[in-house]
């Protein structure tokens, strides 16, 4: 019997392993470097403030077809929720909320784009509209620089949202608890233990006549047969090592950082709040803690202290309850969160030198790219 051996155990390798096995396959192993499966989109018991983070807070929309299909069929779909509170962006210097441009929006939405063109040609950056309301709204959606970010890329995911015969496109969801409990866990149940292999790195391969017929990892190594597959749902730096490119990788991702802050009573509306002209962009409001997201923002360790107060100072506005004193927090900034979704590098990694193989193909949410990087692209970069 052929088997299938995914590498790499994100949201694109366990949704792959989860379609596989849903259409019929049974032989699928999936290999995955770390203890934790999940990649980006994982969960953990944060050591020092004793509560559950996801590693970024994942918002998840109506129009999110593939994850809604996904979850079904791992019997998860009642482990995302609604939230309670509209999307809305809130203009922090007047705090009232910003109104839907909706001229300048379906203006953009018609357009016939281009993928060479960055999203500044085709807005006034001067507009209230634009620093109000699509700044904020492209830089939380693509974390790229808003002025840079591909103007294709985002009117095929603002197309989603806006003009869907789907009424529900535009409802936000998120994790019931987290994230490992609604995508990772219950995809693990569904594939069974023997099917997953945890602390398994691939440093390396051989190869025959364009085929790979040996996957080495660190501690073992594994023959591929005449009929196997292999499916990499690896990010663009671990190819990079395992196929040894030598590629220059500086300039293709941004980070996001994400501020926890740990809550000792309930906090229960507005559950997520978007801001404009502020240093926090969405404030997430969980069970035990408020988490805070930054788009493309590394926040460095000389002003860290400072930032944080003043983020605290900002939510305190909208949340009034909230005590003067920060309460105990955590920054996790992720340096490699996605890729810089311009026009350049999105041409830029369509010509990267990859290897090609009879026997394996490519995936993962940058191979996906007429949709920004996302849980939605990881899983659809297998259809
Ligand atoms: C802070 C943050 C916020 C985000 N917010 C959102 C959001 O609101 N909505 C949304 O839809 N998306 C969001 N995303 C994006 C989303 O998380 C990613 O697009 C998605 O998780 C990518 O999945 P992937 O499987 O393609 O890659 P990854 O998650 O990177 O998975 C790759 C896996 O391969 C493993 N691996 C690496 N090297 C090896 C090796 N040599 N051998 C074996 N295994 C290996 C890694 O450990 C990892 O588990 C966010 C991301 C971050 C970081």
């Amino acid at each position: 019997m052929s088997k299938t051996h995914i590498i790499g155990g994100g949201i694109a390798g366990l949704a792959a392993a989860v379609k596989l096995k849903s259409s019929g396959q049974k032989n699928i192993t999936l290999y995955e470097s770390s203890k934790y499966l999940g990649g980006r989109c994982r969960s953990y018991i944060d050591p020092h403030l004793k509560i559950t983070l996801d590693n970024g807070n994942h918002l998840i929309l109506g129009c999110n077809d593939e994850i809604f299909k996904f979850l079904k069929i791992i019997q998860a779909d009642n482990r995302l929720e609604i939230l309670t509170s509209p999307l809305k962006i809130i203009n922090h210097l007047s705090q009232k909320k910003v109104p839907i441009p909706y001229y300048q929006l379906v203006k953009f939405l018609l357009r016939s784009l281009d993928d060479t063109v960055s999203t500044a040609s085709y807005f006034n950056l001067e507009s209230e509209a634009w620093q109000d309301f699509f700044s904020p709204l492209i830089v939380s959606i693509q974390n790229t620089h808003p002025e840079l970010s591909s103007a294709k890329q985002i009117q095929n995911c603002l197309r989603k949202i806006f003009l869907n015969l789907n009424l529900n496109a535009k409802t936000p969801y998120q994790p019931v608890h987290n994230l490992s409990h609604t995508f990772i866990e219950p995809a693990l149940s569904y594939l069974g233990s023997k099917s997953v292999c945890p602390l398994h790195l691939l440093t390396g391969l051989q190869t025959k006549d364009n085929c790979i017929n040996q996957l080495i990892f660190q501690q073992k190594q594994i023959d591929i047969k005449k009929n196997d597959r292999v499916i990499f749902a690896l990010p663009i730096p671990a190819l990079n090592t395992i196929f040894n490119l030598n590629l220059d990788l500086s300039k293709l991702h941004n980070p996001i950082s994400n501020l926890h802050f740990k809550l000792d009573h309930d906090l229960k509306t507005p559950q997520i709040l978007g801001l404009s002209h502020a240093n926090a962009h969405w404030v997430f409001i969980k069970k035990d803690h408020i988490s805070v997201t930054m788009s493309h923002t590394h926040i460095k360790a000389s002003q860290k202290e400072k930032m944080i107060k003043s983020i605290w100072e900002e939510i305190r506005t909208y949340y009034p309850t909230l005590p003067h004193t920060v309460p105990e927090h955590k920054l996790i900034v992720e340096k490699y969160a996605t890729l810089n979704q311009t026009p350049e590098i999105i041409q830029h990694i369509k010509n990267l030198p990859l290897p090609q193989f009879h026997n394996a193909r490519l995936i993962g949410d940058w191979q996906y790219l007429t949709y920004p990087n996302t849980i939605e692209a990881a899983m659809r970069s297998y259809l």
